[in-house]
């Protein structure tokens, strides 16, 4: 039996239309069954296509041009920082293709970034496996180093930005790293919320969850390896959708093939979003690195506002000073379209 809620309800706003006539437009409210906020589901916006999304947007502006890329090889021997001595005698971690130092502008005390490769731009959809896979690898090598040599930075993520619309700088493709002592809001929520539910129920909270989406059906996704896909119950970004590997809490002592599966359903999803005419994304995975942990790895990814001229952002008044995500389709839609892409 699953301890956790799955909330749904349905209001009727009522309005006289432009031609005269009486209507009501139903809105969903969600909540979230670990957080418990509240998002909302605009269904008259369902039929509506975002501007910027009839066709997949022209490549940015820098895409042909490396010229000046700081990651591009050989400037990123150059142009880039060096790890100090206590993390990697070498002052770069490589994996494969991908290379990995610190963050010029470090948003924590661990902050650092991983390239794929040396190609300077990627379109969303078209990335290859082993780059992604020897990414998260080099990632998972560093943060191995980070907690050897600061035991206490506990606190760790792996995020990803793709194109500015998303956050990133550079377009140039890459991971960012972090680990703290001290922990982030969603590292500290995470922490209290998977260990009040393992002293309530004795079982793992994603895991539960995971079980959950299985019986029900109609938000799972797919399996790559051992990591579960479905779309986000109560959505805090459009076309949110989570992997989880369920009896897993650490980022570090995996095996190569977890990463791997990992990167597949990554793949998937970012072939799922381009098919929605979609450039930009944001990716995130958090861990607490301390045995009691019960935060089972869980990666999101959330499509963000094309990078393209004239684009609305995502984040609206209702998002930001309300605090419940609107978003226009139903999660279960959302499932449905994105199935074929697990096939
Ligand atoms: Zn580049």
């Amino acid at each position: 039996m699953s301890h956790l809620s799955f909330i749904k309800e349905s209001i009727n706003a009522k309005l006289i239309s432009p031609s005269g006539e009486a209507v009501e437009k139903i809105i969903e409210i969600r909540t979230h069954p670990i957080t418990g906020r509240t998002c909302r589901i605009a269904i008259s916006r369902m039929g509506q296509s975002e501007p910027g999304t009839d066709a997949f947007p022209e490549p940015p502006p820098d895409a042909r041009n490396a010229a000046h890329c700081p990651f591009c090889r050989p400037r990123v021997e150059s142009e880039t920082p060096r790890l100090f001595h206590g993390l990697s005698p070498d002052g770069r971690l490589t994996y494969g293709d991908s290379i990995l130092f610190p963050n010029l502008f470090p948003y924590g005390r661990y902050s650092a970034v991983s390239l794929f490769d040396n190609a300077h731009f990627v379109e969303l959809g078209t990335a290859l496996l082993p780059s992604y896979t020897g990414c998260f690898i080099n990632c998972r090598n560093y943060l191995g180093q980070v907690l050897t040599h600061d035991p206490r930075a506990v606190y760790m993520a792996i995020t990803q930005n793709h194109l500015p619309s998303a956050g990133g700088s550079l377009i140039h493709p890459h991971l960012q790293i972090n680990a703290d002592r001290i922990p982030a809001n969603h590292h500290r929520f995470l922490k209290e919320r998977t260990g009040a539910y393992f002293q309530q129920t004795g079982r793992h909270l994603f895991s539960d969850y995971v079980n959950h989406e299985k019986n029900d059906g109609s938000r799972y996704i797919g399996k790559t390896g051992n990591w579960e896909w479905m779309t986000a119950f109560a959505p805090e970004g459009f076309y949110e959708i989570w992997g989880i590997l369920p009896g897993v809490t650490s980022l570090r002592t995996r095996e190569d093939q977890v990463w791997k599966d990992l990167s597949d359903g990554v793949l998937n999803a970012q072939k799922f979003y381009r098919s929605l005419c979609r450039n930009g994304y944001n990716l995130g995975i958090l861990s607490i690195e301390t045995p009691s942990s019960h935060a089972e790895l869980r990666v999101v990814l959330i499509v963000r506002s094309n990078y393209a001229a004239w684009v609305r952002n995502d984040h609206t008044g209702f998002e930001l000073m309300l605090g419940d995500m609107t978003t226009f389709t139903l999660p279960e839609d959302t499932a449905a379209l994105a199935r074929p892409f697990w096939e």
